[in-house]
């Protein structure tokens, strides 16, 4: 038998009422001849109240004890979906990740998955059930305890089981009916494409496009699973959704396919940085080892010895990063100041045309310049051109970008 993944997330279990109605989508699949693996989320909003609780009861928690509390979510909609699975007569049961067993490292709140036997399972589709139920998010480590996967880390689950069972397709069952050109409630021209293609989706899901965990699309593109993301409050076709899938699958497309932004944005800059070997390792290695995730890296050309070094971070991460520079400010590097801004924004566009066609980022500029847009920082890569902006102009720019690219006509 074809075995076909399909994934359930938070919205989609969030009641009884709401697994009644996946639980006759996972019906349909099942009357057309597949196994079909079933991998659930928490119902919405439980992981936030298991979190608070591991917080509130010890804010250094033991990490071991944190995936012990959070991992529970999945366990109860797991076994519910069986059992409404079996009320409909449809040969179903239950796994919890160390049942299958999913093995990962132990990595405890952030653990990555080592392997997926699919024996177990497999010997159950052979003596005739139908549906395999599996608690995503949460894994075995090799001490014997229960990790999870990070937070979405249900994707990733969904996506390992179809590399692992060589699945026709991971179907992605979400509260949006699709991957947007652009977040929707920013730009009403955003339309749902048909089709992107793994590169892409891994630059908008990185850039902050929640509908997928990052590295549930890094899993597919490695294995070549084909990924579909759709809605489980609409009735749906086979063509539904968005199909996420190699670029050799997508016809014609775009030079670009969406425009990303992320909000909440902080640009520092260390000024008159002694320009030496060695000192952006230094800046770079301080802040890489208090936990600040820094982003774009500019310096300036250097006058006399000295340079400026601009970069961005998150704006939680502020007062870290302020910390660790503050404690070299007095060494070798020796820079003056330090200056912060807090009110800046990422807008990015991203598209695999950007490889062969040219022009691109001249047109971002213009863009941007024409609606009067300054922009302070600019990185690229091979699919992706980002720009900083200030926070109040990140709507303008994302709408501008949008329309001028023409991503209303993109499908
Ligand atoms: N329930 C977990 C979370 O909210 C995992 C998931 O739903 O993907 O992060
Ligand atoms: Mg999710």
């Amino acid at each position: 038998m074809p075995t076909l993944v399909m994934k359930f997330g938070g919205t989609s279990v969030a009641n009884l009422d709401r697994i009644r109605r996946a639980a006759k989508r996972v019906g349909v699949e099942v009357a057309k001849g597949y196994d079909v693996i079933v991998i659930v989320s928490a119902m919405s909003g439980k992981t936030n109240e298991l979190v608070g609780w591991v917080n509130e009861t010890s804010p250094l928690f033991d990490a071991r004890e944190y995936d012990a509390v959070v991992s529970s979510g999945e366990n109860v909609t797991a076994g519910l979906m069986a059992l409404t699975l079996q009320e409909m007569n449809i040969p179903a049961r239950s796994w919890q990740g160390w049942q299958v067993p999913l093995l990962t490292n132990s990595a405890h709140s952030q653990a990555r998955i080592e392997e997926i036997p699919t024996d177990n399972i497999n010997a159950k589709f052979g003596e005739g059930m139908k549906v395999a139920v599996v608690a995503g998010f949460q894994g075995l480590t090799p001490e014997g305890r229960i990790a999870t996967l990070g937070r979405g880390g249900s994707d990733t689950t969904a996506v390992a089981f179809a590399a692992a069972f060589d699945a026709e397709r991971c179907d992605i069952y979400t509260d949006v009916d699709g991957v947007y050109t652009t977040d929707p409630r920013i730009c009403a021209k955003a339309k749902k494409l048909d089709r992107i293609a793994f590169e892409e989706m891994l630059e908008l899901a990185s850039l902050g496009a929640k509908v997928l965990q990052t590295r549930s699309v890094e899993l597919a593109m490695r294995y070549k699973v084909k990924l579909r993301v759709l809605s489980s409050f609409e009735e749906q076709s086979d063509e539904a959704g968005t199909l996420v899938c190699d670029e050799d699958e997508i016809m014609e497309s775009n030079v670009v396919a969406g425009v990303a932004y992320s909000r909440d944005e902080v640009q520092m800059t260390a000024r008159s940085v002694a320009d030496r070997p060695g000192i952006a390792a230094i800046i770079f290695g301080t802040l890489s080892d208090a936990g600040v995730n820094v982003d774009m890296i500019v310096q300036d050309i250097s006058e006399d010895g000295r340079t400026n070094m601009t970069f961005s971070l998150p704006v939680d991460q502020v007062s870290r990063a302020e910390k660790a520079m503050g404690a070299i400010k007095g060494t070798e590097i020796n820079y003056d100041d330090l200056v912060t801004d807090t009110e800046v924004a990422k807008v990015s566009v991203v598209g695999i045309g950007m490889r062969s066609q040219s022009g691109v980022a001249a047109k971002m500029f213009k863009v941007l310049s024409d609606e009067g847009i300054n922009i302070k920082v600019i990185t690229t890569s091979e699919i992706k051109i980002s720009v900083l902006v200030d926070r109040k102009y990140m709507e303008l720019a994302v709408q501008a970008l949008h329309d001028a690219f023409e991503l209303d006509k993109a499908a």
